[in-house]
């Protein structure tokens, strides 16, 4: 290299980098993967497994009925033009499909983060529904599947793949944090094992809708809800009959209940058999109040534990 074109290149190099400088800033925060998780138990998820590398947001505003969610269109135009758009399944974001039909010529990758859990039919408890068929795409299923904690690791690993998929660069980190953070839900699932093993209540007596029953299942415990899985749905009369006789023969009567859906039949209920009212958080509904708290999926998951024993009454281990 002749020292003219040396001087020239070293000109040309010194220059680039000064002005690349302001520009590698902007362009590690463009790098980062834009991801749209639906609810919050996927946008969690997503931010442990994603960290520093992701970018990601809520889709459905704090403090809105997720079962009944009604997709705007400037919002489907929003998450055609991220990186990753994440579901749980067509049984909970019935309005998925537009999504994705309207991605299908952009490079926006949705994943199905339910494929491959554990599915729980909507059973003679949850009326109005038939077992599942899996040859039928009508059947129906109970949505609420990370809170059986083995699925949640199965969402998480959906999640891990789909980032993988956009970004391979960063496999190996978003594998680190995908195990620490399926440690962390193994440490949980045997602490509600632990913790649930030798109540003297077997059964969950919700006065909420129809979210608890993969808890219920996983930890042997029995589950009677006011409502089913549709928010909007009438409340059942048979199973809040069979709620206040059961929590009026209890000796110490708890009721539990969740903010969103008819605090106030909670509230009558306990009026009518003097019971005490306990929080139990389904994960999908979070108010914003939550989300500037910073709560986590495990932050909640745990105060439903400490909750659940104190409510049927189990010992402390
Ligand atoms: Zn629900």
């Amino acid at each position: 290299m002749s020292s003219k074109i040396f001087a020239a290149a070293l000109i040309f190099l010194t220059l680039t980098t000064l002005s690349c400088k302001p520009a590698e800033n902007f362009s590690a925060q463009e790098n980062k993967l834009k991801v749209v998780a639906s609810i919050f138990p996927l946008y969690d998820f997503a931010r442990a497994v994603g960290g520093e590398k992701v970018a990601v947001s809520m889709l459905l505003p704090a403090g809105t009925d997720a079962h009944n969610y009604e997709l705007k269109p400037d919002e489907i135009v929003k998450v055609i033009n991220t990186d990753v758009f994440l579901f749980i399944n067509f049984e909970m974001e019935h309005w998925a499909h537009k999504i994705i039909t309207a991605a299908e010529k952009t490079n926006m990758l949705a994943v199905e983060t339910g494929k491959g859990t554990i599915l729980l039919p909507l059973t003679a408890s949850e009326p109005h529904d038939s077992p599942i068929n899996h040859e039928q795409q009508t059947s129906r299923f109970d949505p609420h599947i990370w809170l059986d904690f083995t699925n949640a690791q199965k969402i998480i690993d959906n999640i891990t793949e789909g980032f993988i998929n956009k970004d391979p660069e960063n496999s190996d980190y978003y594998k680190n944090n995908a195990r620490e953070y399926k440690s962390r839900l193994i440490a949980l699932d045997k602490k509600y094992r632990k913790g649930l093993a030798k109540c003297q209540s077997t059964t969950i007596l919700h006065a909420g809708h129809w979210a608890f029953a993969y808890l219920a299942k996983r930890y042997k415990l029995k589950y009677i809800a006011a409502y089913s899985t549709s928010a909007e749905a009438e409340p059942l009369p048979e199973n809040i009959f069979t709620m206040v006789e059961q929590t009026k023969k209890m000796k110490t009567p708890y009721v539990f209940y969740e903010d969103f859906i008819a605090p106030r039949l909670a509230k009558t209920i306990a009026e009518e058999t003097g019971a005490e009212l306990l929080k139990l958080n389904n994960g999908h509904d979070i108010s914003k109040n939550d989300i500037k708290k910073g709560v986590t999926f495990l932050n909640l998951m745990e105060e439903n534990l400490l909750n659940l024993q104190k409510g049927l009454s189990c010992p402390q281990p």
